[in-house]
């Protein structure tokens, strides 16, 4: 192998077992969006379920029914959708819709004139600035919701919205948020919506914060075993297990003389004699080139450190004095046992957040999965 995303789908459950110990009675839906966050969104998605997670949640309204194409039954919410999305096509394989304004609530009614009646979960703005219907139009909504509800259209199934900060426990914006949200919940049901779930929290806040759970908790990071709050708690002590293991092999060892330069713009020149080793995975495999001079690698029993630019599908690692061997296993990074750096430490390295890392992994990189399916 040049190179692999190991999946540990036993971690992935593990992870939704660790989640569900910390949410009381809410349920947890597993939020599988961007492939599962660049783990294998089926394959998560049916790892996730048999750990529990009665709900299943995606962004886009494709990547739901590409679910549904395999199989994945069960509760499923998709939320991020425009004008010509396949929304008809999803109402008809019993997907849950988010309407966030009224040219949604207009496109599910006409895809439920079609065929059954959609389910949907109105989403309110409490804060966040992005998607959610916005205060001064919510009881409008509602009312619109409603009356598509008596016709038979749709049904109000849930009532929802998103955190800005909930990465950030202490933030203001959290009970402004919350407020926010418990007023919005209370204007809906006063007008006589009767929601089977409410739901706000995701990772960091299912995690961190209790009062934030209601019916339904949305669990994306915490699902692959890494922190949404790695400030706060990591992933080890909120008893997370990280899921990926990106591995790769050495392609080429050489010893070079003090002075030799290394890769694109010769950004990095050997101080001594050193032992370099090139290992296959680029920026076309979502290696940052931020890592260029930066990013954490373990081979040879040792952390070592990229030399030299990330090309788009290679880098160099300095091995100083010590040897590797063509074929030897590189791991950029893991769930840390083996003294491997986490998708954590690539972030930290290259200033950005695991999400980033893990989801950036290319198409071009296999997932081979491990643990029962
Ligand atoms: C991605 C997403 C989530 C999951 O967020 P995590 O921080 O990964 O838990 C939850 N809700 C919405 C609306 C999302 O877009």
């Amino acid at each position: 192998m040049r190179a692999e995303a190991r999946i540990d789908l036993d971690a992935v459950r593990h992870n939704i077992a660790a989640v569900r110990g910390r949410v009381g009675a809410a349920e947890v839906m597993a939020v599988v969006k961007a492939d599962g966050y660049g783990h294998g969104m089926v394959e998560c998605a049916r790892a996730a379920r048999s750990a529990g997670a009665t709900w299943l949640g995606t962004a886009l309204p494709g990547e739901a029914l590409e679910l549904r194409r395999h199989g994945v039954d069960g509760r499923l919410l998709t939320w991020l959708w425009v004008p010509g999305d396949p929304i008809a096509e999803a109402v008809a394989a019993d997907i849950d819709i988010s309407v966030s304004g009224r040219w949604a609530l207009d496109e599910v009614t006409r895809a439920a004139r079609a065929g059954a009646p959609a389910r949907v979960h109105l989403k309110a703005d409490t804060g966040l600035g992005r998607n959610g219907c916005p205060p001064q139009e919510w009881e409008s909504l509602v009312e619109a919701a409603l009356k598509a509800q008596a016709d038979g259209l749709v049904q109000v199934v849930g009532l929802w919205s998103h955190f800005a900060c909930a990465d950030e426990p202490e933030h203001p914006s959290v009970p402004a948020q919350l407020d926010a949200f418990r007023e919005a919940v209370a204007s809906a049901e006063q007008k006589g919506v009767t929601p089977e779930v409410r739901h706000i929290a995701n990772s960091a806040a299912a995690l961190l914060l209790p009062d934030t759970h209601f019916d339904l908790v949305r669990s994306g990071l915490a699902t692959y075993g890494l922190s949404p709050a790695p400030d706060v708690r990591g992933a080890a002590e909120l008893g997370l297990r990280p899921a990926m293991t990106l591995a790769a092999s050495v392609a080429s060892v050489k010893r070079v003389a003090a002075g030799h330069g290394v890769s694109y713009g010769h950004t990095w020149h050997a101080d001594r004699e050193t032992t370099l080793a090139l290992v296959p995975l680029g920026y076309a495999d979502g290696v940052p080139r931020h890592a260029s001079n930066a990013g954490p690698m373990w081979l040879a029993g040792a952390r070592r450190t990229l030399v030299g630019r990330v090309a788009m599908d290679q880098c160099v690692v300095d091995l100083g004095d010590d040897t590797a061997e063509v074929g030897d296993e590189a791991l950029l990074f893991g769930p840390g046992d083996r003294g491997e750096p986490t998708a954590e430490d690539w972030a930290q390295a290259v200033g950005t957040i695991s999400y980033e890392i893990v989801t950036r992994i290319g198409s071009r990189v296999p997932r081979v999965y491990q643990g029962a399916r």
